[in-house]
Formats: structure tokens, sequence, C-alpha cells
């Protein structure tokens, strides 16, 4: 087992990896910008490297000071987290080169499923059902015309290397697709360099529901159910649940056992999620993150299994703690995301937290690094704390989620407490009643 991790991310996803690494036994190096010097991961680390100035560019992005970081303090292996490097091939093979673990999967793993035209043909090639839509990269309208007219119009324009919900347009009919194109490509480029687009049937009622996956390096797969992340702004995840409200017990291990056997023929390792549409009972693969996930906690909570700590594991050549027979999902969670913003406007709100409380008691988890008088910087995204409340039934838990809701207080700064407090008391919500579609417009009829 590794005895020293440096973690290479910051915020709550920082500390959720110190903790698992802490209760391993593991010693943890945290890095951190200037702007972060205060932060509670930083504090609770066993050792912290300031590795540049507040930009994530020259920060949790810099390869060369993140891994000076590791030599100098003799880390033995390197969790990425979270976003920043936490899916970059080349970074993976640094690390690999400086003699240091990567906790994920190879590199070659992260370079097909980075592309999403690529990740869709793999997938079908294991016996995943995709989305219809176009074979590979489209180059021109003429091509997408065609594909179009075979599949059907909406169609959606997705960036090759797509992420967070950008370089995404949707063409209504044949007169939009010219302008469609133009603006995915050109939101393509500034986010992520690359204009490669490919195009997809625009589905009009689906849920988002996705598939925890963890495999070892010796050939061992299981899946720890899904979760329901249905309920998004601008394609980003706000509130997510496990199970799903839309499935039932053999369409879960029917889905669970399709992500799981492609994992396996793909000869992966690590943990992983493979994202779905789900509409008119039919599954629709559209990406897998070859990573840790925000949302993990929600299968937590219902299944007991330590996500992070079985990563690790693999990564040292550990086998699994488990196998499917050992997987029992009980209860019921549901994960809220705090994020400092405006909750009408959703218009970031740092600065500094004058009072913090969260809330407690049973099946309640707050994973947050917020403290009384932390100053939340003004670079990084917003979100500060996650709250994962689980209960015997759904209902028990959206009981325990409103009344975890009426406990938590962070002052001084806006969240979005308020959205999930008046989300959580809608009809639609309580009924499980909802698509990807449900929650943008209700916050824009809010405002
Ligand atoms: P990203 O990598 O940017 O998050 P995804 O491919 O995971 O992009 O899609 C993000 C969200 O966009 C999905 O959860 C869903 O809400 C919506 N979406 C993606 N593909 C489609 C589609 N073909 N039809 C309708 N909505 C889609």
């Amino acid at each position: 087992m590794f005895e020293k991790i440096l973690i290479a991310n910051r915020g709550e996803i920082a500390l959720r990896i110190h903790r698992a690494c802490r209760e391993m036994g593991i010693h943890t190096v945290a890095v951190h910008s200037t702007a972060d010097a205060d932060a509670m991961h930083v504090r609770l680390a066993d050792e912290s490297v300031c590795i540049g100035p507040p930009s994530s560019k020259d920060s949790y992005l810099n390869m060369p000071a993140i891994l000076s970081a590791a030599t100098i303090t003799g880390a033995d292996a390197i969790h990425p987290g979270v976003g920043f490097l936490s899916e970059n091939a080349d970074f993976a093979n640094m690390v690999a080169e400086h003699g240091l673990a990567f906790i994920g999967p190879d590199p070659q793993h992260l370079r097909v499923m980075g592309d999403k035209v690529a990740a869709k043909a793999t997938m079908k090639e294991v016996g995943v059902p995709v989305v219809p839509g176009s074979e590979g990269a489209i180059e021109t309208d003429d091509e997408a015309w065609r594909v179009a007219e075979e599949i059907g119009y909406p169609v959606l324009i997705k960036a090759a290397a797509g992420g967070g919900g950008r370089g995404m347009k949707v063409a209504h009919g044949r007169d939009e697709m010219h302008d469609a194109l133009r603006l995915a490509r050109n939101e393509a480029r500034n986010a992520f360099g690359h204009d490669a687009v490919y195009l997809e049937k625009y589905l009009g009622h689906p849920r988002h529901i996705e598939v925890q996956i963890l495999a070892d390096k010796h050939g061992n797969v299981v899946h720890l159910g899904e979760r329901d992340c249905s309920l998004q702004r601008r394609h980003q995840k706000l509130l997510e649940e496990a199970p799903s409200p839309a499935l039932n017990a053999e369409q879960r291990a029917w889905i669970g056992n399709r992500a799981a056997e492609a994992a396996r023929k793909m000869g992966y390792h690590s943990a992983g999620t493979l994202e779905f549409l789900y509409e008119d009972g039919e599954f629709f693969f559209i990406e897998m993150n070859t990573r840790l996930q925000v949302e993990h906690p929600v299968t937590e909570a219902i299944t007991g299994v330590d996500i992070v700590r079985e990563q690790i594991r693999i990564a040292a050549g550990m086998p699994l703690g488990m196998s499917q027979d050992d997987v029992h999902i009980q209860g019921h969670a549901v994960e809220c995301r705090i994020n400092a913003e405006n909750p009408r406007t959703f218009a970031p709100s740092p600065g500094v937290v004058r009072d913090y409380h969260a809330p407690g008691g049973l099946d309640v988890r707050v994973d947050s690094g917020l403290y009384g008088g932390y100053r939340i910087p003004p670079y990084y995204d917003s979100l500060v704390a996650k709250l994962i409340v689980r209960g015997q039934t759904r209902n028990e838990c959206l009981m325990r989620l409103r009344r975890a809701l009426e406990e938590f207080v962070i002052e001084g700064v806006d969240t979005t407490i308020p959205l999930h407090q008046q989300l959580i008391g809608e009809p639609d919500f309580i009924n499980g009643n909802y698509n990807i579609h449900w929650l943008q417009r209700y916050v824009d009829a809010l405002s």
C-alpha cells in the first residue's frame, strides 16, 4: 500500500480524498495555490506545498509544479480528484514516468473516453446502446443535414472534447444547422482547444442515469447501481439521487451488468461512470467519466462502499474488496450541491463566510471545506459543500433532507440552499416525476 499520497486538487474533493487516506493510515500532501493557503484540506494534510498563483493554469493545472511537489515530499502516488488534471492522459503518463502511481485508469482509457466520438464507437463495439447520431466527427453542413435527415430533427451538435455542458447546440430544422455547427465549434475551440463536433438525436424527455463501476487490475468488475442526475441547469447537475425513482430492480441489474461488462471488455481499471440517457424504457450511452465523480457519495450512502478507498486500493494493485453478490443497495440517498451562488441569478458569490454550521444527525453527511471566517476565493468553481442524506425509504430521505437543509447555516455569502429548499417541496420532485429539462424550466420560470 502507498505510504504517502499527493492530492492534486482543492476544495471539498481534496478533503474527501484526504479523509480516505487518513482512514487507511496513508500520509497526505496537499498542494495549493496562493489563494488557497487557508483552505481546510491544506490545514488537515500532513504536509502542504504551494504550487503557484491563483489562476488554475498556473497552479492546479501546472504539471511540472505538481510533479516537483510529489518528488520533494517523497509521495508515492498522486490522486487527481475531479476536474483539473483528472482526465489528462499526458499527466497520467508523466506521473508514471516519475515512478509514481496515478490513482486512476490507464492513460489509454483516459484518452479514448476523453474523445466522445471514440468513446461512443468503443461502447458500440462492446455492445452498449448509444444515442443515435453521426458515426464520427462532422465536417460539413451537407454531412450534418444527411445525418439529421436520417435520425430526424431536433438534433444536438456536441463537442468531441466536451465537458461541463459546453459546446452543445440544438438544431430544430435544416435552416438552423449552419449556425448551430458554427456556434458549437467556436465554443468547443475556446473551451477545449479542439473544434471537432459530432451529431446526436436530441432526446425530448430523457432522464440522466449513470452507473458507477469499480474495476481492479485482475479482471474483477462490479457495478454499484445507478444515480439519477436529471436535475440539471445548463447541463450541470444540481441534485442527484440513488436509486433512480424511474427504474425497477430488473432494469437496474440490466444496465448495471451492461456497464460492468463493457468495463471488463475494455480492460478498464479504477472507478468509472458510464452515463446514459433513459427515455421510454431505453438506455442510450452518452459518455464515460474515467475518474471519481462529484456525486459519488450518494452511491456510498446506499451501498456502504468507500469509492475513494477502493480507487486507492485498485491503483496499488490490490483486488476489489467485494464481488457483485456483496453489493446490496439499502435505502435511498440524495445529494444537494451547495454552490456559493445567488439562488435566483446564479451569479457567483465569493467572499468571507461569517458563520458556518453544518447539519448533523443520523445518515446526514456534509462534504465541505468551509468554516467560519474562511474566505471563498473568486477563482474557482462555486461548489462549496455537498449535503448527502440517506433514509430507509425515499420519503424518509426527503423528510430528513428537509430537516438537514433547515439546519444548514452559511452566512456572509449567497448559496443555493434556498433553491434546494424550494425544489424539494415541489410535487414533481416529491413524486420523482422529472427529466433533464425539468429544472431548467423551473428556474427559468422563477426568474
Ligand atoms: P458533458 O460532458 O459536457 O457533461 P454530456 O454528454 O455528459 O456532456 O451531456 C451533459 C448533459 O446534456 C446530459 O446529462 C443531458 O442533460 C444533456 N444531453 C446530452 N446529450 C443529449 C441528447 N442527445 N439529447 C438530449 N440531451 C442531451
